[in-house]
């Protein structure tokens, strides 16, 4: 359905496990977007994230942590100076969304044991949806000596200074998509998007139910519509209220790193399965279903609570500013043999029109922190 992306080919469609049963389970109204998107996710038997190995080099997609250890190293150095900023308090919980692999985390922490008594006031919380993730996490930081905890919510960590990363976890995330387009009584008017079944309950089918007037309220959408726009809306449950709340009573910082725009844009969602595009209805559970962040509506969100927003600014600016250059030639040179591939996974990361541009970082302060570093200072906003 993306516009520019591929159409939905019945010959390519997949009936999958998870198809089946939504086939058999979808009520007359049609499931919203997000629900499928969550379902194709995160269902307990099917969901993509529970079914295999879907990250790092064998998996389906690579991110920044599994291209190179520098990524995460820079971050646990980063986490170490906010909570300098934050006065060292002796307790700090250190959250981590969707870890994936566990690969960040354990970079990050064997970074942090350079900035004196941090690792020690760190308590480590993880906030994972899928069980088979939570597995793998728990593997890759067995030996990191630290408790660790995975809370159904933010809202469940204890009320003190916390410091929240999270990369490529809001692209994960379920959206809405309204869409403006003729109804089927022929007048033009904003529709939202819903997966329903075909008359022979064999096939799914993309839906677009008028939005009512009070619907209306949930969403950004244009004044001059033309015909076929797409607005999208995160659904991002109580992530940002819990990240207020805990800022209203301890220091709190947060930096958020993933691929998005910053204003004005159409249709993000997008399905991948074995390095394809495909349409999101084709192979449900099989495919990685995620949709481009909208950095500015997102900043905006965390101003209306009072916070201090720090950036976005590209991947390249942050991390270059955090010193990644100078964090690399260091590690070239103790570990010759692996200098190439140093380099090449930095340039990766940094690349101008790849990574390097396409991902962005925003940081979320709570009032009274100092600017947050890897930030141009002049781009604070409070
Ligand atoms: N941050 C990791 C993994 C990114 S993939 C990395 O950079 O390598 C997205 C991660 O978010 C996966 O671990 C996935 O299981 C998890 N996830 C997806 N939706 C989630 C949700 N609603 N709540 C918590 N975790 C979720």
């Amino acid at each position: 359905m993306t516009s520019d992306g591929p159409g939905y080919d019945p010959s390519e469609r997949r009936l999958t496990p998870l198809a089946k049963r939504l086939c058999r389970s979808i009520p007359a109204e049609g499931l919203s977007l997000s629900a499928y998107m969550r379902c194709c996710l995160l269902d307990a038997e099917h969901g993509y994230y529970n079914r295999k190995a879907v990250l790092g080099r064998d998996g389906d997609f690579i991110t920044a942590p599994e291209i190179s250890q520098v990524f995460g190293e820079l971050i646990g150095l980063w986490c170490g100076v906010v909570w300098q900023g934050m006065g060292s308090p002796s307790r700090a919980s250190l959250v981590e969304l969707g870890p994936g692999r566990g690969t960040l985390m354990v970079d990050a922490m064997r970074a942090a044991r350079r900035v004196p008594g941090f690792s020690e006031a760190l308590d480590i919380h993880l906030l994972e949806a899928s069980p088979r993730m939570q597995e793998l996490q728990g593997e890759a930081l067995r030996s990191s000596n630290h408790a660790l905890s995975w809370p159904a919510s933010l809202a469940d960590l204890p009320r003190q200074a916390t410091i929240v990363i999270g990369n490529e976890f809001l692209d994960a995330l379920p959206i809405e998509q309204a869409q403006f387009r003729r109804s089927a009584g022929g007048v033009f008017d904003w529709h939202m998007r819903h997966v329903g079944v075909d008359e022979y309950g064999s096939s799914l089918t993309d839906e677009w139910r008028r939005i009512d007037r009070r619907a209306r309220d949930h969403w950004r959408l244009p004044g001059a519509p033309t015909e076929g726009m797409v607005v999208e809306r995160p659904d991002h449950g109580s992530l940002i209220e819990d990240i207020a709340a805990l800022a209203s009573e301890a220091p709190l910082a947060a930096l958020f790193v993933d691929y998005g725009y910053v204003t004005g844009h159409g249709d993000s969602l997008q399905a991948v399965r074995n390095h394809r595009y495909e349409h999101p209805l084709t192979a449900p559970g099989e495919a990685d279903l995620s949709a481009h962040v909208d950095f500015g509506g997102l900043a905006g969100r965390f101003l209306e609570y009072g916070l201090a927003v720090n950036g976005p600014v590209t991947q390249a600016e942050f991390l270059g500013s955090l010193g990644i250059v100078e964090r690399a030639s260091r590690l070239m040179a103790l570990n010759p043999a692996k200098a190439a591939m140093i380099e090449a996974g930095v340039a990766r990361l940094m690349a101008p029109g790849g990574m390097g541009t396409r991902f962005k970082a925003v940081g979320i302060g709570s009032p009274g922190l100092p600017p947050l570093p890897g930030f141009p200072t002049s781009q604070q906003e409070s």
